[in-house]
């Protein structure tokens, strides 16, 4: 069955504009201190596409940049298409080095992801990580669709931050409700991924993403077969390996 994604999260709640004008003002502060040096690291999730909805919109000085890890769905993928299209905003696509790929899927196989925490993180090592270190080289700030709401694991995501690198980090839609997200995409009717319409909240990779059933934690859809402790890739997580050193000289080793 197709659910509408629009008519089943959309609410406005008390305040609504009030975190709206709160993102946008962000949003402006970040683009006058980090001039030609900021990028909106978009997954092309719900919350991120209002994001580049509020940076259109409001003609902020943002790049848009975001990762095409080789294993979207079909439905992402053309989402970079509708999103140009409609913004006329250039969105830049960093994909992992080819070599890096084939020698890790030689070495641990297609499906590595479910073999061990280990090998998930060195798969997305490869396909996210050092992709997203070439997207932050020479950027001294970035801008994420994280939210408070989204996991345990972000109950505490601050609007700004200084990741693991010194850069600024972004996170202007941190207390917004998943009501909210779905209320500015109605009323701005922004693009988003037909996939959301399926019960898919949160998108990732192919291989690691699937639908959630009514009841479900936001995020159970993602590395499903995971602790929840264990359930982000890297991208948001200060220990992580750090991008700019995942090298193709480590790539196949697990994380
Ligand atoms: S999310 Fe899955 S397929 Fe994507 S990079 Fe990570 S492990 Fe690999």
């Amino acid at each position: 069955m197709n659910w509408n994604a629009v008519a089943l999260y959309a609410r406005e709640t008390t305040g609504f504009d009030t975190r709206v004008a709160h993102a946008v003002t962000l949003l402006r502060s970040a683009a006058t201190d980090h001039p030609d040096r900021i990028v909106q690291a978009t997954s092309l999730g719900a919350e991120d596409m209002v994001i580049t909805d509020l940076i259109a919109r409001h003609r902020l000085p943002i790049a848009l940049g975001t990762l095409q890890t080789g294993v979207l769905h079909a439905e992402t993928v053309a989402l970079i298409g509708r999103s140009e299209e409609r913004y006329a905003l250039p969105v830049e696509v960093y994909e992992p080095v080819r070599e890096s790929v084939v020698h890790f899927v030689a070495k641990n196989g297609e499906r590595a992801m479910y073999d061990s925490i280990a090998l998930r993180k060195g798969c997305c090592a490869v396909r996210k990580l050092e992709p997203l270190s070439r997207m932050l080289k020479d950027r001294s700030a970035w801008v994420t669709g994280m939210r408070r709401e989204q996991s345990n694991n972000r109950g505490a995501v601050a609007f700004s931050e200084l990741d693991d690198r010194g850069r600024a980090k972004l996170n202007p839609l941190a207390d917004w409700s998943w009501s909210d997200v779905w209320h500015y995409i109605a009323v701005n009717a922004v693009p988003y991924n037909p996939l959301h319409d399926q019960f898919f909240p949160s998108i990732g990779c192919a291989p690691c993403t699937r639908a959630i059933a009514v009841g479900e934690d936001f995020r159970a859809g993602r590395w499903w077969w995971e602790d929840e402790a264990a359930k982000e890739c890297g991208l948001h997580v200060k220990d992580a390996p750090a991008a700019d050193v995942v090298q193709v000289s480590m790539i196949g080793v697990p994380a």
